[in-house]
């Protein structure tokens, strides 16, 4: 009850930063959810004491904080073992009536949903958890140099659009938060660029992927998506975010609605992958 207590109130403290307080204000803030936090590491259970995060290379993403990470150091040291990977992935067949020329579209994933990396993403869908993003944003942010060396001739991902694979909206209200708005709004918020948590609705309640086929995946998530209307026309190039790739179906699906909707590049970055024998 406590602990669940602290995380929520240092959940909303995150919320509130870093755009919308001064730095002593969050400095403090900041040393209240360290009194507050667990202090615990999410995977292993040790302490965490070691692992505060002003004490990384990458302490500016973290606004100079003080607060605890949520990992120990050797769990984020593995967890920063994870390697980026790139993929191209089809997009699913427009639908009749619309014409895209886009056929396949570049996914690049973080690491794979083992070890650490899982934990913390189960954590943040079924244990209201918010906060490991900021253990795995580090992490999403190390995508940036492979999706830039895909992107459109010359431009810069900076322009684009992040806009993070909806959840149906029962779901969202259930669960209070869609996991992979949080990632995207911390990517586009560091990187520069818009976000957009509009763009596309999930109007299907879809089952879970998981122990689905590829084939029952791809029905599973077909039309279960749609564009805002204020979208009509241009909509530049986009970002998709997502927690976890499988098959790629979730994606597929959106790409398609996006490039039939205007988009004039489509790409996506998701936290984790899915683990394949080898990878055991
Ligand atoms: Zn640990």
């Amino acid at each position: 009850m406590w602990r669940k207590f602290s995380r929520d109130l240092v959940a909303i403290t995150e919320q509130l930063q870093p755009a919308r307080m001064t730095r002593q204000a969050g400095i403090c803030l900041d040393m209240i959810s360290l009194f507050l936090c667990e202090e615990r590491c999410r995977y292993c259970g040790g302490s965490v004491e070691s692992a505060l995060l002003h004490s990384r290379d990458d302490s500016k993403l973290m606004n100079g904080s003080f607060r605890n990470a949520c990992l120990c150091s050797e769990c984020t040291q593995r967890l920063h073992e994870n390697c980026q990977t790139l993929w191209w992935l089809p997009v699913s067949p427009p639908k009749q009536g619309t014409r895209s020329s886009t056929t396949i579209f570049p996914v690049v994933t973080a690491g794979i949903y083992q070890g650490p990396l899982r934990k913390l993403i189960r954590r943040l869908k079924y244990d209201n958890d918010r906060l490991v993003v900021r253990d795995i944003f580090p992490l999403l942010l190390k995508t940036k140099e492979v999706l830039q060396s895909v992107w459109l001739d010359g431009a810069s991902i900076e322009h684009a659009i992040f806009v993070p694979v909806p959840l149906h909206p029962d779901r969202e209200r259930k669960r209070g938060y869609n996991q992979a708005a949080l990632m995207a709004e911390q990517l586009a918020t560091e990187i520069g660029a818009r976000f957009d948590a509009t763009l596309l609705r999930r109007t299907k309640r879809t089952r879970p992927q998981f122990g689905l086929s590829k084939l029952e995946r791809q029905e599973n998530v077909k039309e279960a998506f749609a564009l805002s209307l204020r979208s009509a026309g241009e909509l530049g190039p986009i970002i998709l975010v997502d927690d976890v790739f499988t098959s790629g179906a979730t994606l597929s699906e959106c790409a398609s609605l996006l490039t039939a909707g205007g988009a004039a590049f489509v790409a996506a970055i998701a936290a984790a992958r899915a683990p394949f024998r080898s990878d055991a």
